[in-house]
């Protein structure tokens, strides 16, 4: 914890850090995507591949950004959210930004807390299978399937636009009319889709955005996704700047061979380095 510290007390204003954040104590079905960070990481150092992102920048040589390592939890309870929104909020205090890989979808609500409170104006944009949106599940009003509707009642941001949605109930259509989610459901969506964000944006990854087919190491299988192509197109078109991205819900339990892990690792260069390059 002291070298965690240590490593947070020596960065430089800009500096874009990346956080493992191993909690799933949250998850409704599986337990799972705490051991996720460190299997994206260690894929994103595989020598199978190397660093250089489609934008052109070779993210394994660019200075300005760091790898953080890993929060650390107490075994069951405690006071996990607090923790992070205040490991999050030190980062942007400090200047920084912070990608962070998690974890369920849970730790959303308190980085985008955090990442609130240092912009006016923030829009968030949600890839996933899951709007998130319910008031509570099995009775935890902080489940990974709550974070939005926790975060759209505090009215903490600006915009909250959904990509990849392909699980609507009823109560999560309400939910989303209460919160004027903009919503854009997986079946409507095609390759000429514009995605209107330019003001400071959260971008926020379920990897159970993707097909299962592509990305089956997720707790939660719902086939007829986007492709990972048609993500990363999506991702990179975004115009305004992204000031901060969470890449969650890696269960590396169901994953195979490791593969879902490599397509977090891809996301997680290709993110940073287009935040590198809108410096
Ligand atoms: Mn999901
Ligand atoms: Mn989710």
């Amino acid at each position: 914890m002291n070298d965690f510290n240590d490593k947070i007390a020596s960065l430089m204003p800009g500096t874009i850090c990346v956080l493992g954040v191993p909690l799933d104590k949250n998850s409704s079905f599986r337990r799972g995507p705490a051991l996720a960070p460190m299997r994206i990481m260690e894929q994103f150092h595989s020598d199978s591949t190397n660093l250089c992102a489609e934008n052109g920048i070779d993210v394994g040589a660019a200075k300005g950004w760091c790898e953080l390592g890993n929060m650390a939890f107490p075994e069951e309870g405690g006071e996990s959210f607090a923790a992070i929104e205040q490991t999050v909020a030190k980062l942007l205090g400090k200047g920084c930004r912070v990608i962070t890989l998690g974890g369920d979808h849970s730790i959303t609500y308190p980085i985008v807390r955090a990442h609130a409170k240092f912009h006016d104006k923030l829009d968030v944009l949600h890839f996933d299978a899951h709007p998130d949106l319910y008031d509570e599940l099995e009775g935890n009003r902080y489940s990974h399937a709550t974070p939005f509707a926790r975060i759209m009642e505090e009215g903490a941001v600006n915009r909250l636009v959904q990509v990849g949605i392909r699980t609507m109930t009823p109560h999560l259509r309400d939910q989303a009319a209460k919160f004027g989610v903009e919503v854009m459901e997986m079946k409507d969506w095609h390759w000429e889709t514009k995605i209107d964000l330019e003001s400071d944006i959260y971008l926020t990854l379920d990897l159970d955005c993707l097909d299962p087919a592509f990305a089956p190491g997720v707790s939660h299988h719902e086939p007829g996704g986007l492709t990972t192509r048609e993500l990363l197109h999506i991702i990179h078109g975004i115009r305004g700047r992204i000031v901060g991205a969470d890449i969650v819900e890696l269960n590396p339990d169901r994953d195979w061979m490791g593969m879902t892990a490599m397509v977090a690792a891809k996301l997680t260069k290709e993110i940073l380095a287009k935040m590198l390059h809108a410096r």
